[in-house]
């Protein structure tokens, strides 16, 4: 069975930053999907996520795998600063998923996250690269403590920083039904993941869910950026796509299911006319346009046309 991913967006700034310095991706056939949170003075995280999403973008269209697209994505940010004084010590995280036949391929670094909630129940599927976590994984300090622990901003690793950087890189066997959430750690550090879990499991409308993570975020002091990505799993096969929700009629993946021709992520500039059928047309019109330039100024108004009504 091959699989289309249905994607819903909501960046926000938050109620205390002067600006957003996060960008998001979702190419037009939503194959591509990430979340890039920037740090720097002086708008310089504005420019360092723009510039990760944009060579993200750039290198997946050539056909580069998610690790090496997030690799050359680092080089990107890291030649960007070293032009430019103003934008010196910039640096981004990264997360991005792409849909490979039945399965999600993540390339992860930083503190941004992807969460899978499947049959209710919600589990973080990157790893953050973190202070705090590190310090769980080793024992020092209790999840509980992380929480509260002035040190849980502080990332220990981030596009822009190194010539190389280490990416995760972790591939993620998907089916229909299936729910996954992109954010950054404006949404994280604001609202548990209890609560996460329960916006995700009760509110089918996936733009609502979106729409309520933000909200809770700000309810809880909305201290920075927040963006999430709801990303719905269903079947491409149209007469599957009927009834997503029937989990009876999933069939198991086999390699024979999978026809070659659909194994490349296809993030071409012309996606076929199905791309974005007539009931997404909100969620699936995508930016890639608006992303191809380095520049800033087009990822503002990215963040503008994407705005609900
Ligand atoms: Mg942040």
């Amino acid at each position: 069975m091959s699989l289309r991913l249905l994607v819903a967006t909501r960046t926000d700034v938050g109620r205390v930053r002067p600006g957003n310095e996060d960008a998001f991706l979702v190419t037009d056939d939503a194959r591509l999907v990430a979340v890039a949170d920037g740090m720097g003075g002086h708008q310089a995280g504005e420019v360092a996520s723009a510039t990760a999403i944009a060579s993200l973008l750039e290198e997946v269209e050539q056909g580069e795998s998610i690790g090496d697209a997030v690799s050359a994505a680092n080089t990107a940010v890291v030649s960007r600063a070293a032009d430019d004084l103003a934008l010196r010590g910039m640096g981004t995280t990264l997360t991005a998923a792409v849909l490979d036949g039945a399965n999600l391929v993540i390339g992860h670094v930083g503190d941004s996250r992807c969460y899978l909630l499947r049959d209710g129940s919600l589990r973080q599927v990157t790893t953050d690269h973190s202070v705090v976590a590190e310090l769980v994984a080793a024992g020092e300090i209790t999840e509980a403590e992380a929480l509260v622990d002035p040190r849980r901003a502080m990332i220990t690793r981030a596009l822009g920083i190194d010539p190389s950087v280490e990416v995760d890189v972790l591939e993620l066997a998907i089916a229909p039904g299936d729910r996954l959430l992109l954010c950054s750690d404006g949404l994280t550090t604001m609202v548990r993941d209890p609560a996460i879990a329960e916006i995700l499991a009760s509110e089918d409308d996936r733009q609502r869910a979106a729409d309520e993570l933000v909200e809770a975020a700000n309810l809880a002091g909305g201290a920075d950026n927040i963006t999430v990505l709801v990303v719905d799993v269903v079947a491409a096969d149209p007469t599957d796509a009927a009834d997503p929700d029937d989990l009876d009629a999933r069939e198991p993946v086999t390699p024979a299911d999978e026809e070659p021709t659909e194994e490349t992520p296809a993030v071409g500039p012309d996606p076929p006319d199905d791309a974005a059928p007539a009931d997404e047309p909100e969620e699936l019109r995508a930016a890639v346009v608006a992303v191809t330039d380095d520049d800033v100024a087009p990822r503002r108004r990215w963040w503008q046309r994407r705005k609900r009504p």
